[in-house]
């Protein structure tokens, strides 16, 4: 059964990156959200995925999908 059917239509974006548990609330699309949401994915990929800080990272957003890929 899909509980998060609920009246708040929160999205989560995942990480793309499989068997990744990264995810990121994001509640609608404003614009201030979504650079948090890269920001923070920025953050996860430098934690988790090796990224170096002064790599300029393309990320690759999915809305439909609701996931954030890191194309390094
Ligand atoms: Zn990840």
């Amino acid at each position: 059964m899909n509980s998060a059917q609920a009246d708040t239509h929160t999205t989560i974006i995942r990480c793309g990156t499989p068997d990744c548990d990264w995810g990121f609330p994001l509640p609608d699309l404003a614009s201030w959200r979504v650079e948090m949401c890269y920001a923070e994915f920025g953050q996860h990929c430098v934690e988790r995925h090796g990224l170096l800080e002064t790599d300029n990272a393309q990320m690759y957003f999915d809305l439909k999908e609701g996931t954030l890929t890191l194309w390094k």
